[in-house]
Parts: structure tokens; C-alpha cells; sequence
């Protein structure tokens, strides 16, 4: 496990970017923390990093609940902040999802654990002050 530690908005994007030079090209991502903590955030930073789009083009998908980047679909970014069951969210058909060659970024998805593939990154955010961040990084096989 890893951890970090960013200072403002911008630090923590450029954490992403960082960490997106990291992953294979398929892999489910999973963002954890709080409301505000900052997880579409960092988001971002993974968005650009893969070269997907800019940071200002990547926004939540709470209410549209999956946006897809980058001509080929290489990323996705889900948030399941909305569901409230499992049942809503087996709906979405989101293996097909993650078997393709993509990132798949998940915002809310510790809730439905059963429906997460069991190899993934989890990245932890906890805030610890106004603009200091957390950020822990575990590899799950
Ligand atoms: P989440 O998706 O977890 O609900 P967001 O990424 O949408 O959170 O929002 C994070 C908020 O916290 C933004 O308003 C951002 O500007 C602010 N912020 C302050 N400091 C940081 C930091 N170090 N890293 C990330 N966001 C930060
Ligand atoms: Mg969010």
C-alpha cells in the first residue's frame, strides 16, 4: 500500500496523472472517500493521464451515472452514489464493462462490493484538513 499526501485540487490531479502512467490497460479503479473528499477529482488527473480528455471536460457522473472518455472508451467513470440497490445497479450491465480494455473509474462502488471484480486498485481518500488530502493506494491481486 501506498501513501500520499496533496495540498490543494491541483496536486491531487497531477497524484492521478501520476498514477495513471501506472495501471494496465484494463482495470477496475475504485475511489473512495467521503462527499468531497475528492475522488472525481482525482478522476480527472487519471482521465488526463491516460490522455482520455482534460481535466475541465471530466465532470461527476452522479446523475448521468456513466460517462465514457477518450475515442476508443478506454476510460469510464461511474458513480453509484444514486443507487441505493443492488438490484439498480445490476442493471447497469457493468462487467460487460470491466471486460473491456478499459479504466474503469468507481465512485460508490465499496457499497456493492459483490459486484466489483475482485482483482483491483482501491484509492482511499480522507480529507485532513480544508485542502490536505490522504490518498492510499492498494493493489487487490
Ligand atoms: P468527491 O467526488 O469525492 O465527492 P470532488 O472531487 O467532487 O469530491 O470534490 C473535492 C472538493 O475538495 C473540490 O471542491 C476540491 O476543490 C476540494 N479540494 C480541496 N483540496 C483538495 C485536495 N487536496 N484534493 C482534492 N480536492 C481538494
Ligand atoms: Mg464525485
Amino acid at each position: 500500500m501506498a501513501t500520499y499526501r496533496t495540498a490543494s485540487e491541483e496536486e491531487t490531479i497531477r497524484l492521478g496523472e501520476e498514477l495513471a502512467a501506472a495501471l494496465p490497460p484494463r482495470r477496475a479503479v475504485l475511489l473512495i472517500g467521503n462527499l468531497g473528499a475528492g475522488k472525481t477529482t482525482i478522476a480527472k488527473g487519471i482521465v488526463k493521464g491516460l490522455g482520455a480528455a482534460e481535466p475541465d471536460e471530466v465532470s461527476s457522473p452522479t446523475f448521468t451515472l456513466i460517462h465514457e472518455y477518450g475515442s476508443q472508451g478506454r476510460v469510464y467513470h461511474i458513480d453509484l452514489y444514486r443507487l441505493d440497490e443492488q438490484r439498480a445497479v445490476a442493471t447497469l450491465g457493468l462487467d460487460e464493462i470491466f471486460d473491456r480494455e478499459a479504466v474503469v473509474l468507481v465512485e460508490w462502488g465499496e457499497r456493492f462490493p459483490q459486484l466489483m471484480p475482485a482483482e483491483r486498485t482501491e484509492i482511499r481518500i480522507r480529507s485532513t484538513g480544508p485542502d490536505e488530502r490522504e490518498i492510499e493506494i492498494s493493489e487487490l491481486s
